[in-house]
């Protein structure tokens, strides 16, 4: 995929999507910038996008696109390099991975 698209747990700018796993303090470099944050359209799940703003409030809130486990989004990127529009569909998996999150079937 080109560079300038989506950015996985990294939040320094230059993409046109942005996705947080969750919101342990390795995958959220960047959300706490001092002057706010609102460089894209931000995807997690729900309660990650309940719990974001008491973490950081500086993200624009407009921006946060919650994502319920096994529910998908269509997004229309356009690739810096081409120009051409990119379309990408993604499904939220749960990653049984925070606290609380009770464990998958055997
Ligand atoms: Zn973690």
């Amino acid at each position: 995929m080109d560079e300038g698209l989506v950015s996985v747990d990294k939040f320094s700018g230059g993409s046109q999507a942005y996705f947080l796993t969750h919101l342990h303090q390795d995958h959220t470099r960047g959300l706490g910038a001092a002057a706010g944050w609102r460089h894209g359209p931000l995807y997690c799940s729900p309660v990650t996008a309940r719990l974001l703003p008491t973490r950081f409030p500086g993200v624009d809130a407009s921006l946060i696109r919650p994502i319920a486990a096994g529910a998908s989004a269509s997004l229309s990127l356009t690739s810096p390099i081409s120009g051409r529009t990119v379309s990408l569909h993604v499904t939220a998996l749960p990653a049984i991975h925070c606290p609380g999150t009770p464990p998958a079937p055997n």
